[in-house]
């Protein structure tokens, strides 16, 4: 941690300075440059952190040279961690393609969407059982029954599911249905659920809060790892920003910065991102040929009848091109496609 004097800072001031450290238990040294003294500290940085040495005569800043976030980072962990949900990986030898409807529907309509992921090479089958949706009058998803088919659905198509868990009281139940469990972009900041999943035996696919920093993010990741769960994807889903020609924008450079500062593997959401079918396939080549170590897509049988997202699905045509896109990155890049367990005949 670095303190940046005032130019009008007096001796006494940059003395204060050293004395508030030392008595924290802290080594503080000076050095003095031109106009300006900065002083660097030594030491146990959160003590640092409740001293308060903003507020002191003559300081003007503060600045934090070492990451908040410990367990989650590549200093804690400086090979990038490979997460399996069930037997698939997601990490950085392999792309893993997750895919499914948004929402659980109708047993039909989950699997027709399955078969759709399958065919398009998705070793993981998504599908919202709990949706987090904008209004309250909008289809919210057919909780447990949702659950059980999604399961029933991924039993059958040899995919492990992942799906969303909105409430700390819903974990048990969605545990004992998913392979891995997603916190959205709502929930990313919601602390009560991030620190119960970090109890929780199952990975957790946590996705970027709409308006949240990378640093926030990790932080939230921090939630969950310091909890005893270090079994966390991280996935960018776009953020908030001026332009609303898209649902989100989708933050490309997020992609790079989260693989160097932490260890975590780190996916793209690019249905959730741009929120049109025609930008699904431009930005998940953007997002893999960036490093993402995979992607998770909304597909759906009959996208004009969907009860949640149906403008952002993926339909029976564009599957060839997808399934392309990501064996040819594979190959371009030295990866291999994240496979699924050998599936019974549907
Ligand atoms: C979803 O994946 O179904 C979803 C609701 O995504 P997000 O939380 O990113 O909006
Ligand atoms: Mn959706």
């Amino acid at each position: 941690m670095v303190v940046v004097m005032a130019l009008d800072a007096t001796d006494a001031d940059i003395a204060a300075v050293v004395a508030t450290v030392g008595v924290a238990g802290g080594e503080a040294f000076v050095s003095r440059g031109l106009n300006r003294v900065i002083v660097g500290l030594v030491g146990d940085v959160e003590q640092f952190d409740s001293l308060n040495l903003r507020a002191m005569a003559g300081v003007t800043d503060v600045v934090r040279i070492s990451v908040p976030y410990k367990l989650v980072s590549r200093e804690h962990h400086e090979t990038r961690s490979t997460v399996h949900v069930a037997d698939v990986p997601i990490g950085p030898s392999t792309i893993t393609l997750i895919a499914g409807p948004c929402a659980v529907e109708t047993y039909d309509q989950t699997l027709e969407g399955a078969l759709m992921a399958r065919s398009a090479g998705a070793a993981v089958l998504r599908g919202g059982a709990y949706k987090p949706r904008t209004s309250p009058y909008a289809f919210q998803g057919l909780g447990e029954e949702g659950l059980r088919i999604l399961a029933e659905v991924g039993e059958k198509t040899g995919m492990p599911v992942v799906t969303e868990v909105v409430s700390a009281n819903d974990i048990a139940v969605v545990a004992s249905y998913a392979d891995m469990l997603q916190v959205g972009t709502r929930n990313m900041q919601n602390f009560t659920l991030l620190q119960a999943l970090g109890a929780c035996n199952k990975p957790i696919m946590l996705k970027r809060g709409m308006s949240s920093t990378i640093e926030e993010w990790l932080m939230a990741a921090e939630y969950i790892a310091q909890r005893g769960n270090l079994d966390i994807v991280l996935c960018e889903r776009g953020i908030r920003t001026f332009d609303p020609t898209t649902r989100n924008t989708l933050d490309i450079s997020a992609v790079p910065i989260v693989q160097r500062l932490s260890h975590l593997p780190i996916i793209v959401d690019p249905s959730h991102s741009g929120g049109r079918r025609d930008l699904v396939m431009p930005l998940t080549s953007a997002a893999i040929a960036g490093g993402a170590d995979g992607v998770i897509i909304d597909v759906h049988p009959r996208p004009e009848t969907a009860l949640c997202d149906g403008p952002q699905a993926l339909v029976t045509e564009d599957l060839p091109a997808l399934a392309n896109v990501v064996s040819s990155f594979a190959k371009v890049t030295g990866r291999t496609v994240a496979l699924t367990r050998q599936p019974e005949v549907v």
